[in-house]
């Protein structure tokens, strides 16, 4: 393995003190996998704003590299500005820049609309002082008009200033290839690096999918349909699907892997020691 590499794993931040006490514990055991960072999301509109910053203290205190995810929709400047303000001042250098999702229903009064304003503004009021992520979409994002304007939405970040990429997840390994060379076509050269999301239960991925409109491959979905309630039967075809996903990525020179974990250290500990990382 060489060390250029890039890994990284997400947390979302925990709604109670049990939680984030869980939570530690497992960034411990993550940690001695040493990660580039630990990434936190971030509600959209500022909705977890202090539970976010809360998180991203913890996993500094314990020595390790936290990247907050800042979405920027219904949000205005000044809040925007103030929270990165907040950021640098506790010593974050490091971010991962969204436009995010309001719930359905609600206005998307703000001064941002598309992600790519928000790098712009962040290289503007803040220069080089944060290293910036932006997400990208092997599949092509569900809002998109068609793939060719998300690609060029994807590069309007690029050019706006993002530092790297990680991706939606995706259990097809064509999509991201194909994607990858599409943005080499285009002169994009930064490290785009796959989100790889563990499977550990139907009902939940599907949601997710549904939502993100990330693609379950017609054979994983079946498979996992027939397993139902056996738990044990899911998590160990879900090992063996991300583990090989994970290593025929690598093996074809992805530059590293962004693992949604879920706040969970269990399947990505597994996952790491079967790529033999
Ligand atoms: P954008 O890059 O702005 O793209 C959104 C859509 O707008 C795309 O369809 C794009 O093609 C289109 N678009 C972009 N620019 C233009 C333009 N100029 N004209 C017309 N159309 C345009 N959400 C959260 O709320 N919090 C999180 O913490 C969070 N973390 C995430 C982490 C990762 C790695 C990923 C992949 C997603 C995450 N999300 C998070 C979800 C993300 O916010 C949603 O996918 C959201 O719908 C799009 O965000 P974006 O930053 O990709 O938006």
């Amino acid at each position: 393995m060489t060390s250029s590499r890039t890994f990284s794993f997400e947390f979302f931040p925990p709604n109670t003190p049990e939680g984030r006490e869980k939570l530690r514990a497992t960034t411990e055991q993550l940690a001695t996998l040493k990660p580039k960072f630990f990434s936190v999301t971030y509600g959209a509109g500022g909705s977890t704003r202090d539970r976010t910053l809360e998180t991203v203290l913890d996993i500094q205190a314990g020595g390790n590299q936290a990247a907050p995810h800042v979405s920027c929709i219904a949000s205005t400047k000044t809040g925007i500005r103030e929270t990165l303000q907040h950021y640098r001042d506790h010593g974050i250098s490091h971010l991962v820049a969204l436009r995010g999702d309001l719930p359905s229903g609600l206005a998307t009064a703000g001064e941002f609309r598309y992600a790519f304003e928000l790098v712009d503004f962040i290289r503007q009021e803040f220069g080089r002082h944060f290293f910036i992520e932006v997400a990208a979409y092997p599949e092509y994002h569900p809002q998109a008009r068609n793939a060719l304007e998300d690609l060029l939405n994807f590069k309007r970040k690029v050019d706006a200033g993002a530092d790297s990429a990680i991706t939606q997840y995706f259990y097809n390994t064509d999509s991201y290839f194909h994607f990858v060379d599409e943005c080499t076509a285009m002169g994009i050269d930064i490290p785009i690096v796959p989100g790889i999301m563990p499977i550990n239960k139907f009902s939940q991925l599907a949601r997710f999918s549904d939502a993100c409109g990330a693609e379950i491959p017609r054979w994983i979905r079946n498979k996992l349909e027939a397993y139902g309630d056996d738990t044990e039967s899911v998590r160990s075809f879900g090992l063996d699907v991300v583990t090989s996903l994970c290593d025929r990525l690598l093996e074809r020179g992805a530059p590293g892997l962004h693992f949604y974990t879920l706040n969970q250290a269990s399947a990505v500990s597994t996952i790491w020691q079967r790529l033999g990382l």
